[in-house]
C-alpha cells in the first residue's frame, strides 16, 4: 500500500551550523519545520577548524541565544596584516569601525555542539543519521527522499532549503556549480609560540599563500594555505621541522614556535551555485558558495544567508501569493542577498590573487599597498567593515 508522504512547510537539508542557524531563527514562527542531518548527533563530531566570527555574526548568534552558551570565544582586538619579504604591514583595530572587538575565534565543533543542543532544547523536529538521496521540485512542492537506519523515507514541503555544503543542488533543474580549484590546501592546527600577543590575529601573505594565526585561548589556531603538492610534503614533516618551517615563513614576531597539536588539512576550492533559487528551493551557506578561508568570510556569509532567509520567510504568511517557497518569496530573497554574496566572493578571490602571485613587481606593489593602507584610515575602515559586517543591503 502506498503511504502518503508526510508534509512540512519547510524542510532544511543539512544540519551543519548554517542549517541549524536557520532552524533556530525560525523557531518563533508557526511553520512546521523538519531538519535533516546525515551525521550522528553533533557531540560525536570532532572538527577542530577555527572559525573567526565577525562582530555581525556575534549579534546574530546573540539573537539565536547561542552566544551566551558558547565556550569562551577569544576576542580579536587587533588584526596584523603583512606580506613576507616586503616592508608593508597594516594593523586593523576596533577603532577603525567603532565596535568592541574586530571578531572572535571559536572552534567549529564547539559552535556545532552548542547549536545542536539548542535545536533539541527548542524541540525543533530534527532527524540525524538521515542521508538525503533524492530531491524533486516543481512549482507546487518539493519532495525529499532520505535513508535513515536502512529505511527509505519521503516527505514533501512547500520550501526546500539546501544547507548541505553543496552536494545535492545539481539535482534541481537549472542549477549547477561554477568551480575554481585553487589547487591549494589549508593546514589547520593549534600552535604555541614563545611570545603571545593577547587578542592579536596575524594574517601573513607568503609566496606560497596566506598564513593566519588566530588567538584561541592561550595559543594560536593556525590556518596555513599553500599549493597542495607543497602541503603534502609539509604535512609529512615531523613536529620539529614543521615548527621550524612555520617560523621561517611567519618570521620572528612571536619568537619561536614551540608546539604543534594535531594537524588537519582541507583542499580549497571556490564554488558557487549558478543561481541560489529553483522551484520551491533555495541554497544557503556553503551550498550556495564555498569560499577560500583566507578572509574568514565563509561561515559569516552563511550565517547572514540563514538570518536573511528567516526574515524573508517570516514575512510570508502561508496561503498567500508570497508564501514560503513561492516564486515571489524566493526572488525577493535572491535580490536581497545578491550584493553581499557577490562582494564576499570577489573580496576573498581578489585577496588571494593579489597576494599569491609570484610576480615580484606585484609583490612590491603589495608592500607599498599595505603601507599606504596603513596611512589611509578610510580604506582601512572599508576592509575592516567588509570583514566584520559584510555588505548591508540596498
Ligand atoms: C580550514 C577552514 C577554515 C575556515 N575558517 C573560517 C573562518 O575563520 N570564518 C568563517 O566564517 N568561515 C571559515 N571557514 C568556512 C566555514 O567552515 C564554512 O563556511 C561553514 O562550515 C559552512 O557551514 P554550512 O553549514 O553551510 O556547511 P557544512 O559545515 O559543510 O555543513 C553541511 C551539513 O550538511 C550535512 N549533509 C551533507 N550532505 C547531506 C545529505 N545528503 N543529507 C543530509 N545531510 C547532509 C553535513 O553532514 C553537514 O553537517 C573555514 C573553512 C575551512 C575549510
Amino acid at each position: 500500500m502506498a503511504m502518503t508522504d508526510q508534509q512540512f512547510d519547510i524542510v532544511i537539508v543539512g544540519g551543519g551550523p548554517v542549517g541549524m542557524a536557520l532552524a533556530l531563527a525560525l523557531r518563533e514562527y508557526e511553520f512546521s519545520i523538519l531538519l535533516l542531518e546525515a551525521r550522528e548527533l553533533p557531540e560525536t563530531v570532532d572538527d577542530p577548524r577555527p572559525l573567526a566570527l565577525s562582530y555581525g555574526s556575534r549579534l546574530i548568534l546573540q539573537h539565536l541565544d547561542i552566544w551566551e552558551n558558547l565556550a569562551q570565544p577569544t576576542s580579536i582586538t587587533t588584526i596584523h596584516i603583512s606580506n613576507r619579504g616586503y616592508f608593508g604591514h597594516t594593523v586593523l583595530t576596533p577603532d577603525d569601525v567603532g565596535i568592541p572587538a574586530l571578531g572572535y575565534v571559536v572552534n567549529y565543533h564547539n559552535l556545532y555542539h552548542t547549536m545542536g543542543q539548542s535545536v533539541r532544547d527548542y524541540g525543533i523536529v530534527y532527524q540525524v543519521n538521515a542521508l538525503v538521496t533524492t530531491l524533486r521540485t516543481d512549482r507546487q512542492r518539493a519532495q525529499v527522499t532520505y535513508q535513515q537506519n536502512g529505511i527509505e523515507k519521503r516527505i514533501q514541503a512547500r520550501l526546500l532549503v539546501l544547507a548541505d555544503g553543496g552536494k545535492l543542488a545539481e539535482q534541481i533543474d537549472g542549477i549547477h556549480y561554477h568551480v575554481h580549484d585553487y589547487r591549494h590546501t589549508a593546514i589547520v592546527a593549534n600552535v604555541k609560540t614563545e611570545s603571545f600577543r593577547s587578542g592579536t590575529a596575524f594574517e601573513r601573505f607568503t609566496l606560497n599563500g596566506p598564513l593566519a594565526l588566530l588567538p584561541s585561548g592561550d595559543q594560536y589556531a593556525l590556518v596555513w594555505t599553500m599549493p597542495t603538492v607543497k602541503a603534502e610534503k609539509v604535512l609529512k614533516l615531523d613536529d620539529r621541522l614543521f615548527l621550524l618551517y612555520l617560523h621561517e615563513q611567519f618570521g620572528d614576531r612571536l619568537r619561536d614556535f614551540m608546539h604543534v597539536g594535531k594537524r588537519t588539512s582541507f583542499p580549497l576550492i571556490l564554488k558557487h551555485a549558478s543561481t541560489i533559487v529553483g522551484h520551491r528551493s533555495v541554497m544557503i551557506g556553503n551550498a550556495a558558495q564555498t569560499l577560500h578561508p583566507v578572509a574568514g568570510q565563509g561561515f559569516n556569509l552563511g550565517l547572514r544567508d540563514a538570518w536573511e532567509l528567516a526574515n524573508e520567510i517570516s514575512r510570508a504568511p502561508l496561503g498567500t501569493s508570497n508564501e514560503p517557497g513561492s516564486g515571489k518569496m524566493l526572488s525577493a530573497y535572491q535580490k536581497r542577498r545578491q550584493c553581499d554574496k557577490h562582494i564576499g566572493r570577489m573580496f576573498t578571490d581578489s585577496l588571494i590573487k593579489l597576494f599569491t602571485t609570484d610576480s615580484s613587481l606585484l609583490q612590491i606593489c603589495n608592500g607599498i599597498g599595505l603601507t599606504a593602507l596603513d596611512c589611509l584610515p578610510p580604506a582601512r575602515r572599508l576592509i575592516a567593515r567588509q570583514m566584520i559586517f559584510g555588505t548591508k543591503n540596498g
